[in-house]
C-alpha cells in the first residue's frame, strides 16, 4: 500500500514544554478570574444576536493555527468577556452553584488521565473513587452506605434512574420483554414537583396521564391525606402504583416534604419511594436537619446533585439506590463483545451495568476532591451558611417597606416589589404586580449587577434567590434588596 507516511510528530500533538507553558498561562488566567468577580457583572447583558455577531459566522477553519497557545489564550478571552458567572458572589439564580477552584482544576486532570469509567478494567482508580465518593454522599446525607449508586449528569438524569429502577422493581410482569403493553403504571407527585417528572414519564412510555399530582397544602407539603387516598381509589380500580416521589427541597420554594411519613405510606402500600434530593439532599447531612428532611433515609432511591449543594463544576449528578441489584436488574446488558468480568472472584465494578450511560466520564473526581479539600465538617459549615443568610435575606427584605416576603426555606428566599401606595394584597393589582416584578427580574438579569430568577405562587410572580454560593458573603446579602428596588423605582417612574 502507497501512503503517505504519519510523521512521527502529529499535528494534534503540543510538544512538553509548549504543554506546560500554555497550561500555565491558561491557569494564570482563570487565576485572575476566580480571584475577582467582585471586579465585574455577573452577565454582560449582551443579546444573543451580538454573541453571536462576536462569535462570527465562520465556516470550519480548513488549516488550523499557528499556536495552540495563543488559540487558549483568546478562547479565555473570548469566554470571560461574554459569560454568565454562576461562580460571582451576587448570582442567586435557578439552584446553580459556585464551581470549586479544587474541582475545576479536577476537571483538567480527570481528562488528562480520560478514563473510561463505564468498566472497571478501563477505569481501574477512578471506578474505586466513583464508589467512594458515592458511599461518602450517602454517609454525608445520612443514606446507607452498603447502597447502590451511579454519577450521571445531572439532577434530570439521577431521577431518571431511580424512576427507571422504580418502574422495573415494582412492576410485577416481565417488563423488560414484554414492555408495558396496556398495564397502568402510576406515579405519584406533588404539584410542587420538577418537571423532570413530565420527560420521565413520556420518555419512559407510562404518559403523562400516569403521573397522578397531588395538591400540596398551604404550607407547600405534599397532602399526605389525599396521597393515601388517590393509591387506594387506584388500587382498588385495578391500576399499578408504582412509585411515590418526595421532595427535599422543591425546586422553586425548597419545601421538604414529610420524607419519613411517606415512606411509611411506601410501605403500607408496597410502593418505591424514591426522592428527589436534587437541590436539598445534602442539607439532609446538618445537625439542623429535620425529621421529615431526615426522613430521606428511608427511601428505595435518593437523586442527589453534587453540581449544586456540593459545589462541584457541571456536570454531576448522582442516584443513590438502597439495593444495587435493582440497578442491575433495570440497566444491565453484557453482549458478548464486553470483557469486563475478570477471572475468580476479584472482579470489577462496571458502572455500565448501573445507568444509562455506556462510555462515562469521570465526574466523580471533582467531587472527591471537594470532599477530601474540606471534609465532612467543611461542608456542614458553609452549607449551613447559605441557609442562614437565606434567613438573613429574609429579615432584610422585612425590614424594607417596598419588599413583600412570601417565604423561606433551606437556602431559598422569595418576595417580591410592591411600589409604595399600591396595596399588595388587592387581587385588582395582581396583573400589574406580575408585570412590573417580570419586569424587574429581566432588567437585574439585564445589568448583570447581581442574578435572580422567578417563582411562581398561586399566580404571583416573585423574585427568587437561591445560595448556594460559598462566596457570598453578608455585603453581597445586604445589596440585593437594595438593588431591586431601585430597578423597581426605575420601572415605577419609567413606565
Ligand atoms: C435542579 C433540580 C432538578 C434538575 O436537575 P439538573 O441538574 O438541572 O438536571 C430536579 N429536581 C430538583 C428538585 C431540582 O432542584
Amino acid at each position: 500500500m502507497n501512503i503517505e507516511p504519519r510523521s512521527s510528530y502529529s499535528p494534534l500533538e503540543i510538544s512538553k514544554e509548549d504543554f506546560i507553558k500554555a497550561g500555565h498561562e491558561l491557569v494564570d488566567q482563570i487565576g485572575e478570574l476566580l480571584c475577582c468577580f467582585d471586579n465585574r457583572l455577573v452577565t454582560s447583558g449582551k443579546r444573543p444576536s451580538q454573541i453571536k455577531a462576536i462569535l462570527g459566522d465562520a465556516p470550519m477553519p480548513a488549516k488550523g493555527v499557528e499556536s495552540p497557545k495563543e488559540l487558549l489564550h483568546e478562547s479565555a478571552r473570548l469566554l470571560f468577556d461574554n459569560s454568565l458567572f454562576n461562580g460571582h458572589p451576587m448570582f442567586f439564580g435557578y439552584i446553580t452553584s459556585s464551581p470549586t477552584p479544587i474541582g475545576i482544576l479536577s476537571d483538567f486532570l480527570a481528562s488528562a488521565i480520560n478514563p473510561n469509567v463505564g468498566a472497571g478494567v478501563l477505569s481501574p482508580m477512578a471506578t474505586e473513587i466513583e464508589l467512594q465518593t458515592i458511599k461518602w454522599m450517602a454517609e454525608f446525607i445520612g443514606y446507607p452506605t452498603d447502597c447502590g449508586g451511579v454519577m450521571v449528569s445531572g439532577g434530570n438524569m439521577a431521577n431518571f434512574i431511580g424512576f427507571l429502577a422504580a418502574r422495573k422493581a415494582k412492576a410485577n410482569w416481565n417488563i423488560r420483554e414484554e414492555g408495558l403493553g396496556d398495564k397502568k403504571l402510576l406515579v405519584y407527585a406533588s404539584e410542587e414537583n420538577h418537571t423532570w417528572i413530565h420527560k420521565a414519564a413520556d420518555l419512559f412510555g407510562l404518559g403523562l396521564q400516569s403521573i397522578r399530582w397531588i395538591k400540596p397544602l398551604p404550607n407547600r407539603e405534599m397532602d399526605l391525606t389525599m396521597l393515601e387516598q388517590k393509591i387506594k381509589e387506584d388500587q382498588e380500580n385495578g391500576h399499578h402504583p408504582f412509585c411515590v416521589v418526595g421532595n427535599a427541597g422543591t425546586v422553586s420554594l425548597g419545601v421538604v416534604d414529610p420524607l419519613d411519613e411517606i415512606s411509611i405510606l411506601c410501605k403500607k402500600y408496597n410502593l418505591w419511594f424514591h426522592v428527589d434530593g436534587a437541590y436539598g439532599a445534602p442539607a439532609a447531612g446538618l445537625p439542623s436537619a429535620s425529621k421529615k428532611l431526615k426522613g430521606l433515609s428511608l427511601a428505595d432511591s435518593v437523586a442527589i446533585d453534587p453540581h449544586k449543594w456540593f459545589y462541584s463544576p457541571i456536570e454531576a449528578g448522582c442516584t443513590l439506590v438502597r439495593n444495587k441489584q435493582h440497578l442491575i436488574d433495570a440497566f444491565s446488558f453484557n453482549p458478548a463483545y464486553y470483557n469486563f468480568k475478570g477471572d475468580g472472584g476479584d472482579q470489577p465494578v462496571n458502572f455500565h451495568e448501573f445507568g444509562m450511560q455506556n462510555s462515562r466520564g469521570f465526574k466523580a473526581l471533582k467531587v472527591w476532591m471537594a470532599f477530601k479539600q474540606i471534609g465532612r465538617e467543611g461542608f456542614q459549615k458553609i452549607i449551613q451558611q447559605d441557609i442562614d443568610l437565606a434567613k438573613m435575606l429574609l429579615e432584610e427584605v422585612m425590614a424594607t417597606p417596598e419588599l413583600e416576603t412570601f417565604m423561606q426555606s433551606l437556602s431559598i428566599t422569595t418576595f417580591r416589589f410592591v411600589p409604595y401606595g399600591i396595596n399588595g394584597d388587592d387581587p385588582k393589582q395582581k396583573d400589574y404586580l406580575n408585570e412590573l416584578n417580570q419586569k424587574i427580574l429581566n432588567k437585574i438579569q439585564e445589568q448583570g449587577e447581581a442574578f435572580v430568577s422567578n417563582a411562581v405562587i398561586d399566580g404571583r410572580f416573585l423574585l427568587r434567590a437561591c445560595i448556594v454560593n460559598f462566596r457570598t458573603r453578608e455585603e453581597h446579602i445586604k445589596l440585593l434588596p437594595k438593588i431591586v428596588v431601585r430597578v423597581g423605582r426605575e420601572l415605577v417612574g419609567s413606565w
